[in-house]
């Protein structure tokens, strides 16, 4: 008598199944919104080479009428408040002897009832009262 223990393995290769991730490409789109870009003049500083846009060259805001500005001033809408605010910057302005474009930093520009440009204001010191002399002094040349 032989005992034959047959021993039946029945595996069960569980296939998994790797779901294969189809990753869509995703088609970049480019917003390219090309908002008409308004073309605005550029204002640059003759003394320190400061850039700027501007939008108008007059001693009147143009979109607040109330504002009188005392001397023609290079004015750009001010960028970080809405337009509805109608907030400026003044930019610069021209100096009254040379015609030369100037920002107003001190070391640039001075403010005398006219805008002078620095190198006008050392040139023509003594035409200024002695405070405004003392002033133009004080300033560091560029
Ligand atoms: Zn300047
Ligand atoms: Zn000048």
């Amino acid at each position: 008598m032989s005992l034959k223990e047959e021993h039946f393995l029945n595996k069960d290769d569980g296939k998994s199944q790797y779901t294969e991730i189809c990753s869509n490409e995703i088609d970049m789109k480019k917003d390219q919104n090309l908002n008409t870009v308004e073309e605005r003049p550029i204002f640059q500083c003759c003394i320190c080479g400061l850039t700027e846009h501007y939008d108008c060259f007059s001693n009147q805001v143009p979109f607040n009428r109330n504002i009188k500005t005392k001397a023609d001033v290079y004015i750009a809408r001010d960028p970080f408040s809405p337009r509805t605010k109608k907030q400026y910057l003044i930019l610069g302005s021209a100096c009254s002897i040379c015609d030369k474009d100037i920002c107003l930093k001190p070391e640039c520009s001075l403010f005398y009832s006219k805008y002078f440009c620095s190198s006008c204001t050392r040139v023509n010191i003594t035409h200024f009262p002695p405070k405004i002399q003392e002033k133009i002094r004080k300033t560091n040349r560029i």
